[in-house]
């Protein structure tokens, strides 16, 4: 009689290939079929999404990502112009001074704080990394003012690596629709990379920054223009019929930011 313990060869093949190429699955209400339909759907609405910080370069990016703690992103546009303009460079930053940056940055909320890092972190690229921005989350959080979550942006805007940076909207909506609840960032992203299919983890981070931005806002979602609404399975979800699927006009999003 066969050991009911062991299983046949053909029982693991039949198991290894089911689960062949696709990463184990975290907890999540959701299915792997529906978060296929809602990231496919993301990928409609939004083929190509963009960060709305502005910069020239890795460098300006970490400075303007290091600058938007606690701002918008239109707020920290409307003052990195002028100060990228005159300063793209470590060294330059370097040559401009702490005081003048202070200037170029002071309706920014924190902005004494954020000058002297600024400052520190153009040193340390200098001294530590020949100028240049570094490419892996390790050395970019050795830059004073760069945490986890600047560093994941850095990774994914500048250098195309597919990262989580888990903002205020993404926390929001992973918490609310149940799509990987987490009492800290770092659960979210770590839940978050776990169980949004690969092919759609490079766009994911803006997908759903966007789509907490423009749709599912803090204070009231707006369902009736949402295109997941027929699969959210949020409690404070208002309307179940998902809004058509057609791509949204760039110069919607860019005047939206503005705003
Ligand atoms: S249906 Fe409402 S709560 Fe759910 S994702 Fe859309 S906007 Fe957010």
């Amino acid at each position: 009689m066969a050991n009911p313990k062991i299983k046949s060869s053909a029982q693991t093949v039949k198991k290894s290939n089911a689960t062949a190429g696709r990463k184990p699955m975290a907890k999540s209400l959701y299915s792997r079929v529906d978060l296929e339909e809602i990231f496919r759907r993301f990928s409609i609405q939004r083929p190509e999404p963009k960060g709305e910080l502005e910069h020239v370069n890795p460098f300006t990016l970490v400075v303007a990502v290091a600058l938007s703690a606690q701002a918008t992103d239109a707020g920290v546009n409307k003052a990195t112009r002028a100060l990228f303009a005159v300063a793209d460079t470590p060294q330059k930053m370097l040559d401009l001074g702490e005081e003048r940056i202070r200037e170029y940055i002071k309706t920014i909320g924190l902005y004494r704080n954020k000058a002297k890092n600024v400052m520190a972190l153009s040193e340390k690229l200098i001294t530590d990394f020949g100028g240049e921005v570094p490419r892996t989350r390790e050395e970019l959080i050795t830059l004073p003012g760069v945490g986890r979550k600047t560093a994941n942006v850095v990774l994914s805007m500048a250098f195309g690596q597919a990262t989580m940076a888990v903002d205020t909207h993404i926390f929001r909506i992973a918490n609310r629709l149940l799509l990987a609840p987490g009492k800290t960032p770092d659960e979210v992203e770590h839940r978050l990379m776990q169980i949004i299919p690969d092919q759609y983890l490079y766009h994911a981070h803006h997908w759903l920054i966007l789509h907490g931005r423009y749709c599912c806002k803090a204070r009231k979602p707006e369902c009736e223009r949402c295109v997941i609404a027929d699969l959210c399975r949020s409690p404070e979800k208002t309307w179940d019929i998902p809004a058509p699927l057609v791509e949204l006009p760039a110069q919607i999003i860019g005047a939206e930011a503005a705003g």
